[in-house]
Protein backbone atom coordinates (compact mmCIF):
# COMPACT_ATOMS: atom_id res chain seq x y z
CA UNK A 1 0.00 0.00 0.00
CA UNK A 2 1.62 2.96 -1.21
CA UNK A 3 -1.38 5.64 -0.53
CA UNK A 4 0.67 7.63 1.98
CA UNK A 5 4.20 6.63 1.51
CA UNK A 6 7.06 9.17 0.38
CA UNK A 7 8.86 8.46 -2.48
CA UNK A 8 12.29 9.90 -2.82
CA UNK A 9 14.06 9.71 -6.63
CA UNK A 10 17.76 10.12 -7.48
CA UNK A 11 19.11 10.84 -10.92
CA UNK A 12 22.33 8.44 -11.31
CA UNK A 13 25.58 8.01 -12.73
CA UNK A 14 28.99 6.65 -12.09
CA UNK A 15 30.93 10.38 -12.83
CA UNK A 16 28.06 12.29 -12.68
CA UNK A 17 24.50 12.43 -12.38
CA UNK A 18 22.35 11.42 -15.47
CA UNK A 19 25.63 10.43 -17.39
CA UNK A 20 24.95 7.41 -19.38
CA UNK A 21 26.20 3.88 -18.00
CA UNK A 22 25.47 0.16 -18.06
CA UNK A 23 22.87 -1.26 -14.93
CA UNK A 24 24.46 -3.86 -13.68
CA UNK A 25 22.62 -7.16 -12.33
CA UNK A 26 21.36 -10.75 -12.07
CA UNK A 27 19.21 -10.37 -15.61
CA UNK A 28 15.90 -12.79 -14.56
CA UNK A 29 12.59 -13.28 -16.34
CA UNK A 30 10.04 -12.43 -14.97
CA UNK A 31 7.52 -12.62 -17.35
CA UNK A 32 7.18 -14.83 -20.15
CA UNK A 33 4.45 -13.56 -22.52
CA UNK A 34 5.30 -10.62 -22.72
CA UNK A 35 8.69 -11.51 -22.41
CA UNK A 36 10.07 -9.17 -19.24
CA UNK A 37 13.69 -9.03 -17.73
CA UNK A 38 14.57 -7.52 -14.51
CA UNK A 39 17.41 -7.34 -12.85
CA UNK A 40 17.75 -9.25 -9.42
CA UNK A 41 20.48 -9.31 -7.16
CA UNK A 42 22.96 -6.66 -6.00
CA UNK A 43 22.90 -3.70 -8.61
CA UNK A 44 26.01 -1.62 -9.83
CA UNK A 45 26.30 0.89 -12.11
CA UNK A 46 29.41 0.91 -14.76
CA UNK A 47 30.61 3.50 -17.13
CA UNK A 48 34.43 4.30 -18.35
CA UNK A 49 35.91 0.82 -16.96
CA UNK A 50 34.05 2.10 -13.46
CA UNK A 51 31.75 -0.05 -11.49
CA UNK A 52 30.00 1.28 -8.58
CA UNK A 53 27.82 -0.35 -6.38
CA UNK A 54 24.56 0.73 -5.48
CA UNK A 55 22.64 -1.46 -3.77
CA UNK A 56 22.06 -5.05 -2.32
CA UNK A 57 18.48 -6.46 -0.90
CA UNK A 58 20.61 -8.52 1.41
CA UNK A 59 21.65 -5.44 3.03
CA UNK A 60 19.61 -2.32 2.68
CA UNK A 61 16.21 -1.44 3.58
CA UNK A 62 13.82 -1.64 6.35
CA UNK A 63 13.70 -4.68 7.71
CA UNK A 64 17.87 -5.22 7.16
CA UNK A 65 18.29 -2.47 9.10
CA UNK A 66 16.08 -2.99 12.16
CA UNK A 67 17.36 -6.46 12.41
CA UNK A 68 20.96 -5.02 12.61
CA UNK A 69 19.59 -2.43 15.16
CA UNK A 70 17.72 -4.44 17.10
CA UNK A 71 19.71 -8.12 17.08
CA UNK A 72 23.10 -6.18 16.75
CA UNK A 73 23.32 -8.42 13.75
CA UNK A 74 26.30 -7.14 11.24
CA UNK A 75 25.58 -6.87 8.02
CA UNK A 76 25.06 -10.41 6.18
CA UNK A 77 27.74 -11.34 3.40
CA UNK A 78 26.70 -9.07 0.17
CA UNK A 79 24.69 -11.36 -2.49
CA UNK A 80 27.21 -11.11 -4.82
CA UNK A 81 30.00 -13.26 -6.65
CA UNK A 82 31.43 -13.64 -10.18
CA UNK A 83 27.88 -15.29 -11.40
CA UNK A 84 25.63 -14.37 -13.67
CA UNK A 85 25.44 -10.71 -13.11
CA UNK A 86 25.87 -8.86 -16.88
CA UNK A 87 24.01 -5.64 -17.67
CA UNK A 88 20.49 -4.57 -18.48
CA UNK A 89 19.05 -4.37 -22.18
CA UNK A 90 16.55 -2.08 -23.32
CA UNK A 91 13.80 -4.62 -24.18
CA UNK A 92 13.34 -2.55 -27.45
CA UNK A 93 17.01 -2.30 -28.86
CA UNK A 94 19.35 -4.50 -26.98
CA UNK A 95 21.19 -1.09 -26.14
CA UNK A 96 22.79 -1.73 -22.72
CA UNK A 97 23.77 2.29 -21.89
CA UNK A 98 20.57 4.23 -19.65
CA UNK A 99 20.23 7.41 -17.95
CA UNK A 100 19.00 6.21 -14.49
CA UNK A 101 17.14 6.92 -12.19
CA UNK A 102 16.35 5.33 -8.99
CA UNK A 103 13.41 5.46 -6.02
CA UNK A 104 13.02 4.54 -3.01
CA UNK A 105 9.32 3.89 -1.22
CA UNK A 106 8.78 4.84 2.75
CA UNK A 107 6.10 3.12 4.49
CA UNK A 108 3.01 5.24 5.56
CA UNK A 109 3.65 6.62 8.90
CA UNK A 110 7.66 6.69 8.34
CA UNK A 111 6.95 10.51 8.92
CA UNK A 112 5.80 9.22 12.73
CA UNK A 113 8.42 6.76 12.86
CA UNK A 114 11.06 9.22 12.00
CA UNK A 115 9.78 12.45 14.42
CA UNK A 116 9.63 9.40 17.35
CA UNK A 117 13.12 8.19 16.79
CA UNK A 118 15.26 10.63 15.24
CA UNK A 119 18.27 8.86 16.00
CA UNK A 120 17.32 5.78 13.42
CA UNK A 121 19.28 5.79 10.24
CA UNK A 122 16.34 7.68 8.35
CA UNK A 123 17.70 7.63 4.95
CA UNK A 124 18.03 3.66 5.14
CA UNK A 125 14.79 2.82 5.92
CA UNK A 126 12.81 2.15 3.01
CA UNK A 127 10.88 -0.27 1.69
CA UNK A 128 11.07 -0.66 -1.76
CA UNK A 129 13.47 0.14 -3.90
CA UNK A 130 12.88 0.11 -8.00
CA UNK A 131 15.87 1.46 -10.84
CA UNK A 132 14.40 2.76 -13.81
CA UNK A 133 16.37 4.02 -17.09
CA UNK A 134 15.97 5.78 -20.35
CA UNK A 135 17.44 4.32 -23.33
CA UNK A 136 20.75 6.52 -25.04
CA UNK A 137 19.62 4.64 -27.98
CA UNK A 138 16.43 4.89 -28.90
CA UNK A 139 14.45 6.16 -25.23
CA UNK A 140 12.67 4.30 -23.87
CA UNK A 141 12.13 3.87 -20.33
CA UNK A 142 12.06 0.85 -18.84
CA UNK A 143 12.07 -0.49 -15.42
CA UNK A 144 15.15 -1.84 -14.28
CA UNK A 145 14.52 -3.57 -11.57
CA UNK A 146 12.23 -3.71 -8.27
CA UNK A 147 12.52 -4.57 -4.81
CA UNK A 148 9.42 -4.51 -2.46
CA UNK A 149 9.05 -5.70 1.29
CA UNK A 150 12.73 -4.67 1.98
ZN1 LIG B 1 16.52 1.16 -26.53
Amino acid sequence: MLDDAIIVTWTLGVSAAGDPCLAIGEPTVVSADPPVKLLFGPLALESGGKRVEIFNPVMHGFNNEIDRLQAGLSAPAPDEGPDGRGPFQCPDCLSTTFAIQAAVWYQPGAVDLFARKPHLPIPDLFNDFNLHGVCSACGRRAVIAEFDGL
